[in-house]
């Protein structure tokens, strides 16, 4: 952890407080570009988009890799108040973006959060393997 990353940070940090402030869930998170320069940053605006999927992290991945070449992205930082959660995460990876600093870890997160639960969704499968496949097959080369 570098003097700039605890910059960019804090940076994160008063994202958060500032999305709080307006009256959305406490997170926000930043892009940092190959050469330093803060390429775009955002805050969660679950309740105010009335959007689940309103996470800083899914909204800059998602602008990421619309707008970064390959290996732009490869040396972009995010850097986000919180640690990604699991949505997010899969998005970051899809967008090609090189690293991830976090300040809080999710079990920091999860010790502020007095009646969280964490229930998953029951999956079930595989299943249909050769219809399911049809539609597939040759797709990726
Ligand atoms: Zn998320």
């Amino acid at each position: 952890m570098t003097h700039d990353d605890e910059k960019f940070l804090r940076r994160a940090i008063r994202l958060a407080a500032d999305s709080r402030a307006a009256g959305d869930a406490p997170f926000g998170s930043l892009l940092v570009g190959p050469d330093g320069t803060v390429l775009a940053e955002d805050h969660n605006t679950v309740l105010s988009d009335g959007d689940i999927s309103a996470h800083p992290e899914l909204k800059l991945a998602r602008w990421a890799a619309r707008e970064l070449d390959p290996a732009t992205a490869a040396a972009t930082t995010m850097y986000t108040s919180c640690q990604p959660c699991g949505m997010c995460a899969g998005a970051i990876e899809r967008s090609g973006l090189g690293r991830v600093v976090f300040a809080l870890s999710a079990e920091q997160l999860a010790d502020l959060k007095p009646h969280a639960s964490s229930a998953g969704v029951r999956q079930d499968g595989p299943a249909l393997l050769e219809e399911a496949r049809v539609p597939v097959e040759g797709y990726y080369r």
